[in-house]
Formats: C-alpha cells, structure tokens, sequence
C-alpha cells in the first residue's frame, strides 16, 4: 500500500510537470507555422470561453485563461517566438529575468475586447455591430471560409487606451476627479437650486492629458480596417446571422457588443464568382429548392429527342432530356430531386450524416421560328393540308361546351 502511495504521488508530479510545461501553440490550438493572424484569432475565441466571469467557481478555466494569455504573449512578438521555437519555456523564463514579463491577463483581454478585461459586474456594454455580407449562390450552395473587412472602434495600442503620450493621466482639476460640477443658483435669499451638470473641462471622464497621445490624438479610440474571418457553411439560409460575441467597437469605458453578421445573397458577378464558367450562376433560390428555365426550340418541344446539360452550382453535370416523341408544353415544369440547395446541418459538413438536397425545378420555354426556308415551309404546309381533315384538332369538340343550348326545363318567363 504504501508503495502504491508513492507510486501516485510520483506520477501526480510528473503529470504536473507535464501539465505546467505545456506547448504554447497547442494551448492556443494552432500549428508552428501559424500566422500572427491566426494567433490573435485563438486568442479572441479562448479568452473569451475560458474568461472567469464566464466561468465563475471553475479554477481550470481560469487557469487556462491565464495560460492562453502567457502562450499569446510568447508568441505575438517576433522575438520572443524565436526564443520560444528554439529554446522553449526555459530560454523564456531566461530572457524574463532579464526585464518584461507577464502582463496582467485581464489588461491584455481588455486591450481586445475593452471594458477593464471583465465581462459582468455592471459593467455598461457598448452598441452590437450589424454587417451585411453578400454572398454568392455559389457559396451558399458549397460552403466558404472567407473573410471581410470593415471599419472596427479598437483601443488604441499606441497608449493601450490611456489617450496619454507619456502615460500620464491628471485628475481634473475642475471637478476633482468626479466628472460632474454642482452648480449653485441662488433663487431668493437663504434658497438655493443645485444643478448637477458633466464637467465640461474633461468631458466628464473626471480626467485630463497634457500631452496627448499622437496616433489616437488623445481619443485612446480609433477606427482601423479589421479582418473577420467567417465560415459560410453549406446550405446556410439566406439572412441568416453569425453572432461574433464582444467583436463589436472597442473601448476602454465598456465592454464590447456584438458583431452581427447577416449573409444576403448578392446579384451573381460572372466574371468574379464564376471561375469555372458553371451555368449554374443562374439558377434562383426559393428556400431549400432552386428554379431554372430551360429554352427549347419547337421542334425539340414538339417531337422529342434532345438532351441538355446543365453544369450545376460546384460543376458536376445535370441531364435533361426527352426521347423522339414525347411533347414538352410551355411553361411546363420538371421537378429534379436532389439537385436542390444542399440541406443545412448543425454537423455541417460532418461524417455522422449524409448531405441532403432539396428540389430543382425546371420551367421550359418554347421559342417558334419567326420564319421558315420557303422550301421547308412549303412542305410543313402541305403535310398540314394532308393531316388537317384527317385527326385535325376539333377545338368545338376539345373545348368541352355542349353541342345544344341547355333546355330551360319548364321555367316560365314573363315577357316584359
Ligand atoms: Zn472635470
Ligand atoms: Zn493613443
């Protein structure tokens, strides 16, 4: 038994080494070769899901928290990346001892997302974003990791949100701090009206700058064109909404709302969103099903035996045809199953399921020939002339009237 204590406690500390010299790049979830991009991707997403607020009473989300901080830390600089690629934690520590640092993790989360690196507390939340994107048919139909840009409020990182040069930040000297000023009206002697107005000498922040920082010009806010990456999946409905929680503009006075993003389909480009030269750009979507009208010439219409092939959305081929004999009407409709918009799934494009489609509908249009080669028109004629007494279409009889006018049956009419 005793033994066997040992035993656990021995492997307990090795799982702890193992544990506290964690790979930088797997606690952030990305490969060597990652971009800075990328970095700050994971770093968006993990310290927003392992944030404590988020997890209260949960120490292992709060320590990952930390760690995915540390990890972005290591990598986001050029140099201490090098360091870490060749010489690991240890090579780190090294060059910490020698100045830098941790930062404070919730300094770092707020220089992304503002609002003093909490979530809850009161803490007032800034305006959600909504963005709309246009995407093609095309995307819809076969999903698309893309991006966009537009133009985000983000904390100033040349003054990390302080609107201050040198850092130095005074209190106000007009209002002590407080941002707002009492004002006293003597209405009659011995009675007063206060007025509590914002201090208009800080704007109410209770605070100053002499030296304004240069890049936000004192505002410790400005408007940059920012990078989304978005994840079009297969199916998606038209309008939908993708919720990017807390990526709405940054400051250092909230936290951040919400980016929404709304997918609306955009009028098909033939140049840009058709690189394979698929017909099916044409193609319109009703829900899960998708429409498009074929042309046929009259004889193909009327006698049969012709095929088409229509290149669908991601290039595979739909076949359309009739053999010698069988009648088209105009304006009739063909219904193809499964060629279709492909179905959403909450799975996406997992193994677990098999991707299902709604309906094609194809709506034919029959064009005549304005004019006939006489010799050919000459011989339409005089086969009409041979066949018209022959089976000619009675339209009396097609149309379904009776031959007599209907007896009145006995009714009596006065004659006026
Ligand atoms: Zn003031
Ligand atoms: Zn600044």
């Amino acid at each position: 038994m005793l033994f066997h204590g040992a035993a656990w406690l021995l492997l307990l500390a090795f799982l702890h080494l193992v544990v506290c010299a964690e790979d930088y790049y797997k606690i952030l979830g990305i490969n060597k070769q990652a971009s800075d991009k990328q970095i700050k991707s994971a770093y968006r997403q993990l310290s927003k899901k392992y944030h404590p607020d988020k997890n209260p009473n949960d120490d292992t989300a709060h320590e990952r928290f930390v760690e995915v901080a540390e990890a972005y830390e290591a990598l986001i600089d050029a140099d201490s990346r090098k360091i870490y690629d060749q010489y690991g934690h240890e090579g780190l520590k090294k060059r910490q001892q020698g100045g830098g640092g941790h930062h404070d993790p919730f300094d770092l989360f707020s220089r992304f997302f503002g609002g003093g690196g909490h979530y809850q507390r009161g803490q007032p939340r800034g305006h959600s974003v909504e963005v709309k994107v246009g995407v093609s048919l095309r995307d819809f139909y076969n999903g698309r990791d893309t991006e966009f840009q537009w133009d985000k409020q983000q904390i100033c990182e040349e003054c990390d949100g302080s609107g201050s040069q040198d850092g130095a930040v005074d209190v106000c000297g007009h209002c002590g701090g407080h941002g707002i000023r009492i004002i006293k009206h003597q209405l009659a002697p011995g009675m007063f009206q206060q007025i509590q107005t914002q201090c208009d000498a800080c704007g109410g922040r209770g605070k100053t700058i002499k030296h304004k920082c240069p890049v936000c010009n004192g505002n410790r806010v400005l408007r940059k064109p920012t990078t989304v990456a978005i994840k079009i999946e297969r199916g998606a409905a038209r309008d939908s909404k993708i919720v990017y929680e807390n990526e709405a503009d940054a400051s250092p006075d909230y936290v951040a709302g919400d980016l929404v993003v709304t997918l609306t389909e955009k009028e098909p480009d033939l140049e840009l969103d058709n690189p394979e030269h698929v017909d099916g750009v044409f193609f319109r979507r009703r829900g899960n099903d998708l429409f498009w009208r074929e042309v046929l010439s009259l004889r193909e219409a009327w006698m049969g035996d012709w095929t088409r092939n229509i290149t669908h959305l991601d290039g595979h081929i739909v076949r359309l045809g009739r053999e010698r004999g069988q009648v088209v009407q105009p304006g009739q409709v063909d219904t193809v199953e499964n060629e279709g918009m492909p179905l959403w799934h909450e799975d996406g494009d997992s193994v677990y399921h098999e991707t299902e489609f709604g309906k094609l509908y194809v709506e034919y249009t029959v064009v005549l020939p304005d004019q006939l080669e006489s010799g050919m028109e000459k011989d339409f004629w005089a086969t009409w002339e041979k066949w018209r007494g022959k089976i000619g279409v009675d339209l009396h009889k097609d149309s379904g009237r009776p031959e007599k006018p209907i007896p009145d049956e006995g009714v009596e009419r006065d004659e006026l």
